[in-house]
């Protein structure tokens, strides 16, 4: 059968705008459409406007630390324009720099959501047409909790939050993870009295303990109250302030309240049962190879509920598109791919690989091996601390884990992810020369580390003297 196109792309994000840029560079006919905006959640509510917030808060924030550095004190300035200047460079980057990116792309915007009218027709507006294999990137919408009366207020969550006019005085923000934690220092650091509620058991609670700990000290330190183990009972509006009852507190009053408690899948635009594609409330169903139950439709990036990030995203678009031209001995599992992350708090939280819990679960052996930023002079005379790495490593170097908290984790974590993917071991990474003085210099350190845990071995010792004193 002809097609009208080779790829037909749904939703222009970061995975499918990886799917579409790829697959036009390999000259295949390529249609896309979006529904808002290209660059998706990512670019237009999410990573860059929230990094382009924190990189303000951090901005206004160091005032009160130049005391830090032998300096006086400045008193936090007003925040003006903060958030039309974001707007204004969001703005740039999508008509100045992205929309380069589509020159070969039928692009298909502003028309509306793409819904499928068979397996291999979608329709979008006025648009009709048909392809030989369809990326579904669709992503995910915020997850609003079911408190009683949260329907009835003006809600901020990051589809709205970053148009603003103004820093609220107040601010209620529900969640503990990493949009949560992110905004909840950003909008304090901007100079709004924050108070974080969660029903976990705190920050990041599923993550390493002192990392945790480590942010909710920070976080306190700065004037956040962290309110955790909460039962929201219900919310209402009063004048222009929105009081939250909990039943441990009674009701917590604030100008605004951000809702970051997680994501939503919303597939009713795309009508995906005319195309015979399965879906459950956690995502579009998969297979290693990101084909959904139609052989011919993948669904990639967030919309498949997998790592819900946008490098993963980017990837598992790259991937997909991969699988669908190459033989079946030569695809890819994109589950086999560590996934490393990063939340952009002072101090930012970086982890990869696996969790101490997962290895206890498999009864893997492993030793823990932690270096702090206290350690490190150059940390210390710069004032970079406190942080650490901290690495689970096999008895022969392998290493499965890494957490990184501190000062350019998100930097850091980067090169434990190649260590991780290519099973590359630590006596190798000993041997590999750090620039000095850089944090990555740390990543040095556990190797340092582990090599001396190795040298405590009184055989060992033994052998290594006994060779030296042969040696002419
Ligand atoms: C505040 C915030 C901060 C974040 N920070 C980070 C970070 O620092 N690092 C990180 O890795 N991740 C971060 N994320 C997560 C990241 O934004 C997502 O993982 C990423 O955007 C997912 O990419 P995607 O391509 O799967 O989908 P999306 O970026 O969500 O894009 C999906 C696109 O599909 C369109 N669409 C949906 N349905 C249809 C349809 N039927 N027809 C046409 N178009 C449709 C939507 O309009 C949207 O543009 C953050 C998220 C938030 C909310």
């Amino acid at each position: 059968m002809a097609y009208d196109y080779d790829v037909a792309v749904v939703g222009l994000g970061p995975a499918g705008m990886a799917v579409s840029i790829m697959a036009s560079a390999m000259d295949l006919k390529v249609i896309a459409v979006e529904a808002h905006k290209i660059g998706g959640e990512c670019m237009n509510v999410g990573c860059i406007p929230s990094k382009a917030l924190l990189r303000a808060a951090a901005a206004r924030h160091v005032l009160g630390e130049l005391p830090k550095f032998g300096m006086t004190a400045q008193p936090p300035p007003p925040v003006q324009d903060l958030f039309a200047r974001i707007q204004q460079h969001l703005d740039f980057i999508g008509s100045q720099k992205t929309r380069a990116m589509f020159a070969k792309v039928e692009l298909v915007l502003g028309e509306g959501a793409a819904r499928f009218e068979d397996a291999h027709t979608l329709q979008a507006g006025t648009r009709r047409f048909t392809a030989r294999r369809i990326f579904l990137c669709t992503g995910t919408r915020p997850a609003i909790p079911p408190i009683p009366g949260i329907e009835q207020i003006a809600v901020l969550t990051n589809e709205n939050m970053f148009a603003l006019e103004a820093v609220p005085e107040s601010l209620l923000v529900i969640g503990s993870g990493a949009i949560a934690c992110e905004m909840a220092q950003g909008f304090a650091r901007l100079g709004a009295r924050v108070t974080m509620v969660m029903r976990g058991e705190g920050l990041l609670w599923r993550e390493d303990p002192e990392g945790s700990a480590l942010l909710t000290r920070t976080f306190e330190a700065e004037g956040i109250r962290v309110l955790t183990r909460r039962q929201m009972e219900r919310v209402e509006a009063d004048g222009n302030a929105v009081v939250l009852h909990t039943r441990e507190d009674g009701p917590l009053r604030a100008a605004r309240l951000l809702s970051a408690t997680g994501r939503r899948m919303d597939f009713q635009a795309l009508q995906l049962d005319r195309a015979g594609v399965a879906a459950t409330e956690k995502g579009i169903t998969v297979n290693a190879r990101l084909q959904t139950s139609r052989r011919h439709i993948y669904a990639c990036g967030d919309c498949n509920g997998h790592a819900q990030l946008s490098h993963a995203a980017m990837h598992q678009g790259m991937i997909a598109l991969i699988n669908s031209m190459t033989p079946w001995p030569f695809r890819r599992d994109f589950r086999a791919f560590p996934v490393p992350w990063t939340i952009f708090t002072e101090p930012a939280f970086s982890q990869v690989g696996a969790r101490e819990e997962e290895l206890k679960k498999r009864g893997t052996r492993y030793e823990v091996i932690t270096v702090r930023y206290e350690d490190y002079g150059a940390a210390i005379a710069e004032n970079l601390g406190p942080g650490f790495l901290r690495a689970l490593v096999s008895p022969l170097g392998r290493v499965y884990g890494m957490t990184i908290v501190g000062h350019v984790s998100g930097e850091l974590i980067n090169e434990w992810t190649t260590i991780i993917q290519n099973r590359i071991r630590l006596h190798q990474v000993l041997f590999q020369m750090h620039s000095f003085p850089t944090m990555g210099f740390l990543s040095k350190r556990i190797a340092e580390t582990w090599m001396m845990r190795r040298m405590k071995s009184a055989p060992l010792r033994r052998m290594a003297a006994a060779m030296y004193r042969l040696m002419p």
